[in-house]
């Protein structure tokens, strides 16, 4: 039986496992946290010390026939050596573009994707000289290591710019600010030259996290669906790109803009567990083990909301309410921070009208 390695054990990497399982193949985790999601449902564990461990990374890439990753922050100096040795197999060149956001979106650009303006800036002058050129408000960011909102901050006015020099201990990029008219994504998976397309999501996110994912994108029309596909397939292609990816866009009228990209299933790619005819884990997990992919189509309209601890108790009532077509994942942590990922909900054949009308006041009334 083939094993794919995983690194990082969070509900991604719990998602990929139990999709692995499905096609017959065994599954290698590594995690640094004993009660990570994936290790309830994975055969191998690596409890590493730390993602920059090379010694436990060896280890997993030892046990595995195929590795692929959960998250996109591994210390690319070590994961690089490791790709030239093991079958690492979307290999590591879209994870280093994406680990940087300054990297992520030359190479967006460089691609033929187009991206709001944005400037590097690592100096007290640089950031006014930004400030200068976009306006208020902008967005300041650390290159590295921001996820949900973190590691950024909204400047209104020049009374935010005392607070955002302190931010400019770390690299940092200066965006203006995309009025947008909505988010959506798309996800690929790409064995060679043959690349398959997840719907379109409409994507809304509340305090930086995402939200809901609504498909179809409801503002969206489908020209605008069929060229945001199209471009996306053709940037994956003319970066020669394999294994899945996710691109979030922002969308205003007709024009398109980058905001960044995952080389991993994706959040907003949780809906195609039961919204499509096949899911996002499940075509990565034909990629690594070479089978052949599949292309997905939507079973219905769907709408997946995420669960985070504030919702816990909205998700426990839905689950002994059970109603039709209603989905509830739980990934297993053991703490419910207000604003930490726990789970999610998938609402198949559910429309945008029928979540406003009955689930929205729903979750904001049992929200702790
Ligand atoms: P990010 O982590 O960069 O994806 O940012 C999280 C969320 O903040 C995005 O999904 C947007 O809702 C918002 N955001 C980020 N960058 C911008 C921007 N340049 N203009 C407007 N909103 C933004």
């Amino acid at each position: 039986m083939a094993v794919i390695g995983i690194i990082g054990g969070g509900q991604l990497g719990m998602m990929i496992a139990q999709e692995a399982r499905l096609l017959g193949a065994e599954t290698a985790v590594l995690d640094l946290s004993e009660d990570a999601p994936a290790f309830s449902v994975c055969d191998r564990r690596v409890v590493a010390p730390s993602f920059a461990d090379a010694e436990s990374l060896e280890r997993l890439c030892a046990m595995s026939d195929v590795v692929t990753y959960e998250f996109e922050n591994i210390p690319a100096d070590v994961l690089a050596p490791l790709a030239g040795k093991y079958n690492i197999k979307q290999g590591v060149s879209q994870l280093l573009a994406s680990q940087d956001r300054l990297t992520e979106k030359r190479n967006a650009e460089a691609g033929g994707l187009r991206c709001g303006g944005y400037v590097k800036v690592d100096t007290p002058e640089e950031l006014r000289a930004g400030v200068a050129r976009f306006g208020y408000p902008c967005i300041l960011k650390s290159r590295r290591l921001g996820y949900d909102g973190h590691g950024q901050k909204v400047l209104r006015s020049e009374a935010d710019l005392a607070d955002a020099e302190r931010m400019l201990a770390v690299p940092s990029i200066l965006e203006e600010f995309v009025d947008f008219d909505y988010e959506a994504s798309v996800i690929m998976v790409a064995d060679g030259d043959n690349v398959i397309s997840f719907p379109v999501g409409q994507n809304i996110h509340r305090d930086g996290i995402l939200d809901l994912s609504i498909v179809p994108a409801p503002q969206m029309d489908e020209a605008l669906q069929r060229r945001m596909v199209a471009e996306s397939e053709a940037f994956m292609r003319r970066c020669g790109y394999e294994g899945i990816l996710a691109i979030e866009y922002f969308v205003c009228g007709d024009r398109v803009l980058f905001n960044e990209m995952a080389p991993r299933p994706h959040n907003s790619g949780h809906y195609t567990i039961e919204g499509c005819t096949t899911n996002q884990f499940r075509e990565l997990c034909r990629y690594l083990l070479g089978m052949p992919l599949e292309e997905p189509r939507l079973v219905a309209p769907t709408v997946m909301k995420n669960i985070l601890g504030r919702d816990m108790k909205a998700a426990e009532e839905l689950r002994r309410m059970a109603p039709e077509g209603v989905h509830v994942h739980l990934y297993g942590k053991s703490e419910a921070r207000r604003l930490r990922k726990m789970g999610h909900v998938t609402m198949v054949g559910v429309t945008p009208e029928e979540y406003r009308g009955r689930w929205e006041s729903f979750f904001a009334e049992n929200e702790c």
